[in-house]
């Protein structure tokens, strides 16, 4: 496929996600990081948001709970530039009841070229690049040609 480019702004779109046995570790990161992300403009699913605003005090939009629709929102989202970043802390040792919806999130941001930290370890080298404070070109699918090649 073809590609294109957009510019991501200084200020980055951050959706925040963690299943449940995950949450507490999102939570460290988001304290650890409190000072950079609010910078950002945060988004997470429904319980996520609600708990690290709550223990935070950082202005993140809440979205529907991951199992209720939430992850496919975001991917909506991603579909339409909404989101830069992908802080997804899925859960490797559970199932979960909405995995399609887990898969889909994880693929729609591998389509649209979306940066996606799936533990502590990576969202600390993503939070730490100097891309994070300043605007950056990304490539994604030229989806103009992409409709123009089907029809
Ligand atoms: P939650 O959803 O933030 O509402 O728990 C997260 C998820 O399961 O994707």
């Amino acid at each position: 496929m073809k590609s294109t480019n957009r510019t991501v702004s200084k200020s980055k779109q951050i959706a925040l996600v963690a299943h449940d046995h995950r949450k507490t570790d999102l939570l460290r990161w988001v304290e650890e990081n409190k000072d950079a992300l609010s910078h950002h403009q945060l988004f997470a699913t429904g319980t996520t948001g609600t708990i690290l605003s709550r223990e935070t005090g950082l202005n993140i939009t809440s979205l529907m709970s991951g199992p209720m629709g939430g992850d496919q929102q975001l991917g909506a989202m991603i579909c339409e530039k909404k989101i830069d970043v992908l802080v997804f802390f899925w859960d490797p040792l559970s199932s979960v009841p909405h995995d399609p919806d887990v898969k889909a999130l994880l693929r729609i941001a591998a389509v649209w070229n979306i940066p996606v930290a799936i533990n502590r370890a990576t969202a600390r080298y993503l939070i730490t690049s100097p891309m994070m404070s300043e605007e950056v070109q990304v490539d994604i699918p030229d989806y103009e040609a992409y409709l123009a090649e089907r029809l």
